[in-house]
């Protein structure tokens, strides 16, 4: 790993350099060496160089008066290819690179996910498929309705405008015959409308090849690293910002009602203080970041008090309200192999509307150039040799699970009950049922030409299971995630018991810290969410330095219009 340059400048020099973990992240403190607890220093503490943590310290270390720590878990990605290449995305889980939580028993639905969460500079958008989708107006719309004030989408919307990411189509080189024939038969199969580019306007029904964020010329990722850390990492241009790299934050400095900073502790195992002069800003993702208040005392009080852990806030959302966008799949074995072009094997997707009444897409599909069968397998299916996938996905689950400690020790990792497939609040059975339209529909798009051609067989769940009961119990037994938690941290008003920040990311009842990162959603966007932590990145980094939000536009209607405003290349017109 080439050295980084930013890790060699420090905001407040040690008195003696090698007992310095910043100066070499990679290597951590010598033992001989460790005074503890150290104390390092800076205006703003960011926990998590992630997605949104990437952003924001990108953005706070453009005023060179202010000086940023970033305290990241994982290693850098500068020059490491199995990270940088999108189409390696797959050999990233479960590896050296994945903090890999899993889920509790889930009754209704698959007990066996794992929910692999990026340790790497960048987070998830080093590790992830890098779908791009602004998120709809709809969606934004949704998150104000919630109590989230300001949070709506003429607001928000402009932030797209502000991103740094490289979102382009998938570009014509990497676009498969399959993945074109896929379309056309979904187009006349289902009555829905092509779309190329799905960034242009809002929809609701629509299909098509994806935006990605990723260079087309050579595969690489444009992750939120990529985008907002390295060009100043590689330039060396930002002297005030500082990133301690393998270093775990496990426990909030609070005292009097005020986050003073944080402890960590090195890949050496040095224990550090870090204090913040201004704030500290928690971005460690849905799972780490609740994850972190409860080790540190901000929490449902009782739970708290069971596993010994003394509460400093009683804040009983932490934890509550995990979302998620579950699917399942529908297999099919093809006469023969593929061509082998694709930037990540599953470039395309449809967004279809089965309630007129719901505002947005209902139902979403992933169209995957693999068969897509490691949970299949599980139940006894055969993988077959060449084959492609379909994925019925739920954009607005109803589902609402809990993330939750089960020891005290921070090392034990939280348990994730994500409640899949329970019965909605209604009592009706949303999530399964959408899955079962999803597999019917799936079926009618197999048959249609140019696509039935390619298709020797349906491998799972299998043309003998037809019965709605039998479909849904098959997919629900069958179903993954996406790996979209969020929602742990939730915004909301101030008379909202269970809002863990408020509409300026400021957790309630403290000072000096906010949140942002997938936690805070209030509500889950109905398409993939990563441009949404994104731009709520960018919105706290306004947020902090108290620079004006981009001037707010009246949102463009969803239409279910097709669209052609971007050229096949990479969609820059
Ligand atoms: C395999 C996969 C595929 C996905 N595909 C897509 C997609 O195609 N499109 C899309 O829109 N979304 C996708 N997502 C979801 C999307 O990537 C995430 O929602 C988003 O990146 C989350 O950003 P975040 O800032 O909340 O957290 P993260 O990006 O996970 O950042 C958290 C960071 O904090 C660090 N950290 C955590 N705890 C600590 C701690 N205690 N101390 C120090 N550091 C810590 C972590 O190492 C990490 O770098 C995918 C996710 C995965 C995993």
């Amino acid at each position: 790993m080439p050295p980084s340059p930013a890790n060699a400048s420090p905001t407040d020099p040690p008195a003696d350099p090698a007992a310095d973990p910043a100066a070499d992240p990679a290597a951590g403190t010598s033992p001989g060496t460790a005074r503890t607890p150290r104390t390092l220093r800076a205006d703003y503490v960011i926990i998590g160089g992630g997605t949104a943590g990437s952003v924001i310290a990108s953005r706070l270390a453009e005023d060179p008066e202010l000086s940023v720590l970033v305290i990241e878990g994982g290693p850098s990605d500068l020059g490491r290819e199995e990270v940088l290449t999108l189409r390696r995305w797959l050999g990233l889980l479960g590896g050296e690179l994945d903090y890999e939580y899993t889920t509790t028993e889930q009754p209704h639905g698959n007990s066996h996910i794992l929910h692999s969460r990026a340790k790497v500079l960048g987070g998830c958008s080093s590790h992830n498929t890098l779908i791009s989708f602004r998120p709809l107006p709809s969606d934004w719309d949704e998150w104000e309705a919630a109590g989230a004030a300001g949070w709506n989408a003429a607001a928000m919307d402009p932030y797209f405008g502000r991103l740094r990411n490289n979102i382009v189509r998938v570009a014509k080189k990497d676009q498969n015959e399959i993945a074109a024939d896929w379309i056309e038969a979904v187009k006349s199969a289902l009555g829905v409308p092509e779309v190329v580019g799905f960034n242009d306007r809002p929809f609701e029904e629509g299909v098509g090849f994806f935006d990605l964020s990723y260079h087309p010329e050579n595969n690489h990722r444009s992750s939120a690293s990529v985008a907002y850390l390295h060009p100043h990492l590689k330039a060396g241009d930002r002297p005030n910002l500082r990133l301690l790299l393998e270093t775990w934050a496990h426990r909030l400095d609070i005292a009097e009602g005020r986050a003073k900073g944080v402890r960590v502790r090195t890949a050496e195992g040095e224990e550090v203080c870090v204090e913040a002069g201004r704030e500290v800003i928690v971005c460690a993702g849905a799972v780490d970041t609740p994850r972190l208040l409860l080790h540190s005392g901000i929490g449902p009080r009782a739970d708290l008090k069971a596993l010994g852990i003394d509460c400093v806030l009683d804040l009983p959302g932490v934890g509550e309200n995990l979302l998620d966008h579950p699917e399942s799949v529908i297999v099919w074995e093809t006469h023969g192999p593929i061509p082998d072009n694709s930037a990540m094997d599953s470039d395309a997707g449809l967004f279809v509307k089965r309630d007129p009444e719901h505002r947005g897409p209902d139902l979403m599909f992933h169209f995957y150039q693999i068969p897509f069968t490691d949970n299949p397998e599980r139940l006894g299916y055969e993988r077959p040799e060449h084959g492609v996938s379909m994925t019925p996905n739920i954009p607005k689950s109803r589902s609402r699970g809990r993330l939750y400690l089960t020891s005290a020790d921070p090392e034990v990792k939280p348990a994730l009950d994500f409640r899949y497939f329970e019965p909605a609040a209604d009592g009706s059975d949303y999530d399964g049922q959408t899955l079962v339209d999803g597999i019917k529909l799936a079926r009618k798009v197999a048959a249609a030409e140019p696509f039935a051609k390619w298709l020797k067989r349906e491998v799972f769940p299998g043309p003998e299971v037809t019965e709605d009961a039998q479909i849904s119990e098959l997919a629900r037994k069958a179903a993954h995630t996406v790996y979209h938690p969020a929602g742990t941290c939730r915004m909301g008003a101030a008379d909202d018991r269970l809002a863990v920040v408020d509409p300026q990311l400021k957790i309630r009842g403290l000072s000096g810290i906010r949140i942002a990162d997938a936690s805070v959603f209030p509500t889950m966007p109905a398409v993939n969410p990563m441009l949404g932590v994104l731009m709520v990145g960018e919105k706290c980094a306004d947020l902090l330095r108290g620079t004006p939000a981009p001037a707010p536009q009246a949102p463009a209607q969803q239409s279910t219009a097709p669209h052609h405003s971007r050229t096949e290349e990479g969609g820059d017109a």
